[in-house]
């Protein structure tokens, strides 16, 4: 069976060594040396000044939220993964929907002001499948209403804009590092913020508010990352030039082929692609799904990513409607794409979709 993704999994040796070093030190988790060595690694790499490794993406979200004493509501985008909102939700604030770019897919800017009024703190968008959203714009709106930015940057390891990390836009940004994910280190995170303020707290918010070895300065939680987990990460960083030359491969194959053919994401004209995702829209949904039951039937199981639309969701109240959000959601489908994905397979996969089309 083909999936849409498939884990990455790096050098099995070297893994084992630092498996050995693990061992040796019986340093199991806490702010580990290769912890350390991660973080330190990451930050160079991605261009940011503070990055704190995390257990996972939804938790540096939660941290965020705490971390900048966000209430009431939150302006975000539907067209995400269950996770932007749901973390919302479970720190008590709301979240309120502004409708979508249907080329882009990002939250558009000028669906924003109107939803603000006294009650909100702040704006959670989404750099979706890594491109970058409209920074400068949102911005411009937080600062004239004096609102938070928290960008849930969960796709865009390694996504550019202005020749610089998109991470360093907002307040803070946030990563996850979940095994399906471009970087991963099984299951893990990041919060990343150039505030030195911010990223204190932060670092002690993840170990309990833990200020001292007799003092807790504030309510924390649990959401640290494992040395098993900065492994994986260590020997996945070492080879991410071979993963990013790889997708980018991938990529450009499906744009040779299916251009005109079905509509792709418009990136943004500052904004550079880090391949982490190869989403296609479809005419309509009947469309779509002749298109998935196809590839199903040839054991080829692409994903709706991202659906069903977020401000659709039952838990939330039900007055929230985005048209272009759901539009979009019904007929988009998101393709294979990982390193190590054959010539032949991928091949397969646009010669089922071009059979229908
Ligand atoms: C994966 C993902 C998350 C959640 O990250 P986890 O590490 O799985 O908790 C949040 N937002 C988006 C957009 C994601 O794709």
């Amino acid at each position: 069976m083909l999936s849409v993704t498939r884990s990455y999994l790096p050098n099995k040796e070297k893994f084992k060594a630092y498996v050995d070093q693990i061992y040796d030190s019986a340093w199991l988790t806490n702010n580990g040396h290769l912890l350390q060595t991660l973080e330190k690694r990451l930050a160079d790499f991605l261009g940011v000044k503070h990055i704190i490794l995390v257990a996972n993406g939804s938790l540096a979200l939660q941290l965020a939220y705490k971390a900048l004493n966000l209430t009431g509501e939150v302006i975000t985008t539907p067209f995400s993964f269950a996770a932007t909102t749901s973390t919302l939700v479970w720190e008590g604030l709301k979240p309120v929907f502004a409708d979508i770019n249907p080329n882009s897919f990002n939250l558009n800017p000028q669906n924003i002001e109107a939803l603000i009024n006294s009650r909100t703190s702040a704006i959670v968008p989404v750099h979706v499948f890594g491109n970058p959203c409209e920074v400068d714009e949102i911005q411009a709106i937080a600062n004239k209403h004096n609102l938070k930015v928290i960008y849930d940057a969960a796709h865009a390891f390694g996504s550019q804009y202005k020749g610089q990390s998109v991470l360093n836009y907002g307040d803070i940004s946030t990563l996850s590092f979940h095994a399906t994910k471009l970087f991963h280190t099984i299951e893990g995170g990041a919060v990343i913020t150039s505030d030195d303020e911010l990223a204190r707290t932060i670092r002690t918010m993840i170990n309990f508010g833990i200020t001292g070895p007799t003092s807790i300065g504030h309510v924390g939680t649990n959401a640290k990352m494992n040395e098993f987990e900065a492994a994986m990460g260590l020997c996945v960083l070492d080879e991410i030039e071979t993963i990013e030359t790889e997708r980018k491969r991938i990529w450009q194959k499906y744009l040779d082929s299916l251009h005109g053919k079905v509509q792709l994401q418009q990136w943004h004209q500052y904004g550079e692609n880090n391949h982490a995702y190869v989403p296609v829209l479809f005419k309509s949904e009947s469309e779509l799904l002749v298109v998935e039951e196809k590839l199903k039937k040839n054991n080829i199981v692409p994903r709706r990513y991202f659906y069903p639309s977020l401000d659709t969701l039952d838990y939330l109240d039900a007055s929230q409607v985005c048209k272009e959000s759901r539009d979009i959601s019904s007929r988009i489908l998101c393709l294979p794409i990982f390193p190590g994905l054959s010539n032949e397979q991928q091949q397969e996969v646009i010669r089922l979709i071009e059979q229908i089309l």
